[in-house]
């Protein structure tokens, strides 16, 4: 049996309580670490907390908290104590027509989808360095590689980390410290019920329609689950990875049409 390596290392997996960040936190309590999980609805998250408890027999720890929030990410850091792993997530911003959004509504972007991940990093990155271990992994979108048209928030906010990161990645690598990109396309949560509900109205058809088209547009036929997502997540966090940085992995079943 392959051994991750990271059992009985502590990781705080933001914005965990479903969807994508559950996926994860799941897969990483599988292989043995103990996790901070957060978000903003106590119920849900103690519910989720409850369920990998149950599952894995790993130390959970629960934040509910906004991690958009300075706050919030106090709260969080203060809980975890020392940190091996972070895993960046938080909702995704609205979709809408660029010709409605103000400075505000893009800080609001920002504040969610780079600055909580930039503010947590520099939060536990040097006693990474220290401790010549540290995973980030910051969860963004396909948007990152193949703009999505609705989502222009989207597409600049998760740049801008992208950006970002790519240039830290280089700057911490020597001291055991990966930080990449985890790009995920379609997948079956709350989140792409939305942006199908907003798709059906915007084009004029039903839900199950978009739905449809979507899955057949798919290589795969299909939308994404969330273990699919959590396992490469625990991939890119475990200690076998530590050549592994700067990069930013796309886990869209083909969708994205390239060669490279
Ligand atoms: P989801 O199923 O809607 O789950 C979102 C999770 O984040 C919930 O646990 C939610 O709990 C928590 N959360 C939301 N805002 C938060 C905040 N401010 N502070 C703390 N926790 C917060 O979403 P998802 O599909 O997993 O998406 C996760 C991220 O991946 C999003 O940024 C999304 O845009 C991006 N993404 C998703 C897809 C996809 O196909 N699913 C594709 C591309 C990109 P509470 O509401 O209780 O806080």
């Amino acid at each position: 049996m392959v051994d991750f390596g990271i059992a009985g290392k502590t990781a705080i997996v933001c914005a965990s309580s479903k969807g994508l960040g559950f996926g994860c936190a799941d897969a990483l309590a599988a292989v043995g670490v103990n996790l901070v999980m957060n978000a903003r609805t106590a119920d849900t998250l103690a519910q989720a907390a409850h369920t990998i408890r149950d599952r894995h027999g790993v130390h959970v720890i629960e934040v509910a908290c906004d991690i958009t929030t300075e706050d919030g990410r106090a709260e969080i850091l203060a809980a975890a104590g020392h940190v091996d792993i972070l895993v960046n997530n938080a909702g995704g911003p609205p979709p809408g027509d660029f010709r409605d959004w103000t400075r505000d509504t893009w800080i609001a972007a920002l504040d969610a989808n780079m600055l909580a991940a930039f503010d947590l990093i520099k939060g536990v990155v040097d006693p990474m360095i220290e401790n010549k271990f540290g995973r980030i992994v910051n969860i963004t979108s396909g948007s990152v590689k193949s703009p999505i048209p609705q989502l222009g928030l989207s597409n600049g906010a998760r740049a801008a980390l992208t950006g970002f990161c790519a240039g830290l990645s280089r700057q911490v690598a020597r001291h055991n410290v990966t930080v990449n990109g985890l790009l995920p396309g379609q997948f079956n949560t709350d989140r792409i019920e939305m942006l199908i509900a907003n798709m059906a109205k915007t084009e004029g058809r039903t839900p199950a329609e978009v739905r449809t088209t979507l899955e057949e547009r798919n290589p795969t036929g299909r939308l994404g689950e969330i273990e699919e997502f959590g396992f490469a997540c625990a991939w890119m966090c475990s200690a076998r990875s530590s050549y592994l940085t700067g990069q930013n992995i796309l886990i869209d079943g083909g969708m994205f049409n390239s060669t490279l």
